[in-house]
């Protein structure tokens, strides 16, 4: 359907999202020769390779600063270097500490913020360029032209390599068509974008070098910003709760938190002030939180406590009886399926630290229910046998026999 079956769709995705697809390079060859003909839209088949081969670095023009920049959150001056925080702090002397954030390590001492800053800058080789990206000429295996262009940056993770296949890249209107359906009553449908070639945007080698030098500089600085971030986050955070200490404790847990308290707390990280509203919500959702908590509490206090008063009924052989409150009374299915049982599981509590569970008949069951008291007479099976959720022994009776009392 396409007219240009060699751009594929995922190639079209692709262009969109991959900064590899972002250039289009020329060949070489063609810009040296000058005008003889109009420059190919195309990557051409037999590029040469480059007669003035330019160094990279004779087209670049950026440069990573001399020193960071420094940032104040708080009262705290602080900066990034290769990715990482560090704080300022003043010595008793007057002069200043640049302390990690992640490890709490000094890492220089310097005269001025400025100046220990960019110590720590030098050190770290966060103010050194990257290396110049490399264009690799090579064949592909079908005997083509390539061309690579890497710039390699280790701290950056980054390593970019445009081949000439991609160079052309789709036409982000058109999707490389050329064309446009929808509008073939106006000229034909031919695409405004791109005058109907279907190529979104090229760029000349030296460009494409420069832009993966650009690239690699800007993944430095990412991660710096990102750095800087998540510390201006923390800081936020921590004087919201300071200056709410009655929402702390609801913050502070991190299962349970409602939504909304969710949504607050990333106000909150962009630095946004609280409306009074959200405030008395957040306060509402607090006290309740308290009162839960507390409720909470205190049914695992006594769940503690039961577990800690139960004991056996007797010994494994003997027969016991016990008399109490039914607490379980489960029916279930048993057998083979061809030939199913139902079978009642009932468990009785003394409430004195005596609990037994029982698997019956149905007719053994008959009469006992769910909160009467009842006698139950059993031979003792499994002594300290527990109840899975409380964890309180629970001794399993066979021969079960009950009395409704
Ligand atoms: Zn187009």
């Amino acid at each position: 359907m396409s007219s240009t079956p060699e751009i594929t769709e995922a190639e079209v995705t692709n262009a969109v999202y991959d900064p590899f697809d972002l250039f289009t390079l020329f060949a070489e060859g063609s810009i040296a020769d000058g005008d003889q003909e109009p420059a190919p839209a195309l990557p051409v088949a037999n590029p040469s390779p480059p007669t003035d081969a330019r160094h990279p670095a004779d087209v670049m023009h950026l440069h990573v600063p001399a020193a960071p920049t420094l940032r104040r959150i708080g009262n705290v001056a602080y900066f990034a270097a290769k990715g990482k925080a560090y704080r300022l702090r003043p010595a008793s002397d007057g002069s200043y500490i640049a302390v990690s954030i992640t490890t709490d390590e000094r890492a220089a001492a310097g005269a001025t913020m400025k100046a220990t800053a960019a110590q720590v800058w030098h050190e770290c080789g966060a103010g050194t360029d990257p290396a110049p990206p490399r264009v690799e000429h090579g064949q592909d295996h079908m005997g083509k032209p390539t061309a690579a262009v890497r710039g390699e940056n280790e701290q950056s993770g980054l390593s970019l390599s445009i081949r000439r296949e991609q160079f052309t890249t789709a036409c982000p209107r058109c999707g490389g068509s050329g064309e446009l359906k929808s509008y073939r009553r106006v000229n034909g449908g031919v695409c405004f974008r791109c005058e109907g070639d279907g190529i979104g945007m090229y760029y000349t080698i030296d460009e494409a070098v420069n832009a993966v030098y650009r690239l690699d500089i800007e993944a430095r600085a990412r991660a710096d910003e990102k750095a800087i971030a998540a510390v201006r986050k923390k800081w936020r955070l921590e004087t919201f709760d300071a200056a709410h200490p009655d929402l702390a404790e609801l913050f502070a847990q991190a299962t349970h938190l409602p939504e909304f308290a969710i949504e607050m707390r990333k106000l909150i990280c962009k630095g946004r002030t609280l409306t009074e509203c959200q405030l008395s919500t957040l306060r509402q959702m607090a006290t309740e939180d308290r009162t839960r908590r507390a409720t909470a509490a205190e049914r695992e206090a006594e769940r503690v406590a039961k577990v800690e008063a139960s004991r056996p009924a007797g010994a494994e052989g003997e027969t016991v009886s016990v008399t109490g409150k039914v607490t379980t009374r489960a029916e279930y299915s048993s057998g083979p399926d061809y030939r199913p049982r139902r079978k009642v599981r009932i468990v009785v509590d003394d409430e004195a630290g005596v609990q037994v569970i029982a698997f019956v008949s149905t007719r053994a069951a008959a009469g006992v229910r769910l909160g009467n008291r009842v006698t139950v007479t059993g031979s003792v099976a499994d002594p300290t046998a527990r109840d899975l959720v409380t964890l309180a022994i629970q001794s399993r009776l066979i021969r079960a026999k009950f009395t409704t009392t």
